[in-house]
């Protein structure tokens, strides 16, 4: 479809989300192009997942606008009557793993099928001969093929990260959002899953949204960041301009928080935009 491989992977206009007296979300607008690898990063409570969860529409906003591959996903606080059809697009990485314990890895990788299989297969859980085919080599490009058939309950919490990706290949999911998938890794299985993230985009053309606490992951793997702070855009440009004295400027004494092991020398920001500036809250 190569119209809409034109339109942005995510378009958000002035996005509001309050929770009670809090405000999530203020105003936020940002657009990625398709084919993109951005990081969203932000201390915790900045509104990082919140604003991930906008995207397929598990949350509703107070007032603006989402939509993905030009296709509304909400408006106005109303989630759009075609969102079952459009959040097949969108494929989505938990920092709680978020397989079915009890159920084999290639179940779990075969349940992003399901939106292309007839209801009653979905109703039943039924496979066909192509879904476990397709999970099977899905697995195998996470390199995690052996696990196929063990409960997701025995994997490793890097491997189940993967299998969730695995999902995502299945789906064909043209838009990934990972909400701090390597917030619970050792160093060495935070790696693995971003360079597989890095992977999905380059060899399989998905669009990748990461959340991310810290920002060196950001600035090895993602020529863009767009940074929050108390659920405002503080920053979106390049990955490689992050250094720690504009982390401070940004976030103040809570910028500790994100570059705790920030390696900013090591910046590889080709393809990123130009920073843009962003007025600051009054
Ligand atoms: P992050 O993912 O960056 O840590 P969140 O998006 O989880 O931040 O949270 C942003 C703010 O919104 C926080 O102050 C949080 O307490 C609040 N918040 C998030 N979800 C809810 C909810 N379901 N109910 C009430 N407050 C919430
Ligand atoms: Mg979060």
């Amino acid at each position: 479809m190569p119209t809409s491989d034109r339109l942005p992977a995510v378009e958000i206009r002035s996005l509001d989300k309050r929770f009670g007296q809090r405000e999530a979300l203020s105003g936020v607008s940002l657009r990625l192009d398709a084919g993109e690898m951005v990081a969203l990063i932000g201390a915790s409570g900045s509104g990082k997942s919140t604003l991930l969860r906008h995207i397929p529409g598990f949350v509703t906003g107070d007032a603006g606008e989402v939509a993905v591959f030009g296709a509304t996903m909400q408006s106005a606080g109303r989630i759009a009557s075609t969102i079952r059809r459009d959040r097949a697009q969108v494929g989505f990485v938990f920092q709680q793993f978020n397989l079915v314990g009890r159920l084999p890895v290639i179940t779990n990788v075969m349940v992003g099928r399901l939106h292309a299989s007839p209801w009653w297969r979905r109703l039943m859980l039924r496979f066909s001969r192509e879904d476990r085919q397709a999970a099977l080599r899905a697995l195998a490009d996470v390199g995690i093929e052996e696990t196929a058939w063990q409960r997701a309950s025995t994997l490793s919490g890097g491997q189940q990260q993967r299998a969730a990706l695995a999902r995502c290949l299945v789906q064909q999911a043209r838009l990934v959002l990972a909400d701090e998938p390597i917030a619970s890794l050792d160093p060495e299985s935070s790696r693995r899953v971003m360079e597989l993230l890095a992977t999905m985009n380059r060899e399989h053309g998905c669009t990748v949204l990461v959340s991310l606490h810290q920002v060196d992951f950001a600035i090895r793997y993602c020529p863009r960041t767009i940074a929050l702070n108390g659920g405002r855009i503080v920053y979106d440009g390049p990955s490689a301009a992050l250094t720690p004295a504009l982390l401070g400027e940004l976030y103040g004494s809570a910028a500790h928080e994100l570059f705790e092991h920030a390696r900013p020398a090591q910046a590889q920001a080709t393809s990123a935009p130009p920073p843009i500036a962003i007025p600051s809250p009054t």
